[in-house]
């Protein structure tokens, strides 16, 4: 989980799992998109890199900030919601494990997530983070709308399916569907929810062959299925 008092107090910086570390030569956390837009123009400026970072959850280094760090901690929350259309427009900076509840307020969840809830929405949505279920896609795909701050500290927007080219492609759609933070700074993403939802957990553990062998019909027959294997032995859990 982020913590705020770590980074503000050490001057370093690491990945959940600390094999990425970083000394970056200033950690910032902007309140607003003025203030983010600020932090680029002059670092653009000083030609210094600007690397942000969500909850610092992945394993690579995409995360690992140079020379810049920004961090939207402090960037968080709901900024609108369409119950008609059943959109919500999130900070990028908010926890997924904030969103939860937000969403329970309006009658509403997230379609999936990852199997923790530690991540921001903007790194999550930034690696193509996934979850389980067979007829349900990542958190990339539940963004119906995007807003960043640009390398020249311009505000953008674009919606997906909005400016086709002549093909019918959506190209910038697809380049922001997972962009690993290399379009810019998500301020906001638009969510499209679905209505609040219950699941009930059932865990059993299998011989590999077994578990195997009912893999096909036990994915489809549930929203969700995951496995963990035990190397050395011959069981997984479901
Ligand atoms: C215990 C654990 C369990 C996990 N489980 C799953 C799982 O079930 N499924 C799965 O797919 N993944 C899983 N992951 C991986 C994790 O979901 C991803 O690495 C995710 O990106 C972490 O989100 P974050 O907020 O920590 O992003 P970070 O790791 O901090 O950043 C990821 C990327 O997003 C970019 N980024 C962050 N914020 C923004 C922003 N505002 N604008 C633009 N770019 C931004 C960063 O620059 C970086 O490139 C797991 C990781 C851990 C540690």
């Amino acid at each position: 989980m982020f913590s705020l008092s770590e980074w503000q107090n050490s001057k370093d910086w690491q990945n959940w799992v600390g094999y990425v570390t970083a000394t970056p030569e200033e950690k910032l956390t902007p309140s607003s998109v003025e203030e983010l837009q600020d932090i680029v123009k002059k670092a653009r400026i000083a030609k210094k890199r600007v690397r942000v970072t969500g909850a610092a959850h992945s394993f690579s280094g995409c995360a690992k900030p140079e020379e810049i760090a920004v961090s939207l901690h402090n960037m968080r929350g709901i900024v609108a919601v369409d119950r008609e259309a059943k959109e919500v427009t999130l900070q990028a900076g908010t926890y997924l494990h904030e969103i939860g509840e937000m969403l329970r307020e309006y009658g509403f969840a997230l379609e999936n997530m990852g199997d923790i809830q530690y991540q921001s929405i903007a790194g999550s949505v930034s690696t193509g983070t996934h979850g389980t279920g067979v007829t349900l896609g990542s958190v990339a795909n539940q963004v119906v709308a995007w807003e960043w701050v640009g390398g020249t500290g311009q505000v953008h927007t674009h919606r997906r399916g909005e400016a086709l080219d002549e093909d019918g492609n959506n190209e910038l759609g697809n380049a922001l569907h997972v962009s690993l933070g290399m379009l810019g700074i998500f301020t906001k993403l638009t969510i499209k929810v679905v209505e609040l939802y219950g699941l009930r957990e059932e865990s059993q553990v299998f011989d590999f062959e077994t578990g195997l062998a009912q893999f096909y019909d036990a994915s489809h027959a549930h929203r969700h299925m995951e496995w963990f294997l035990f190397p050395g032995t011959n069981k997984l859990q479901q």
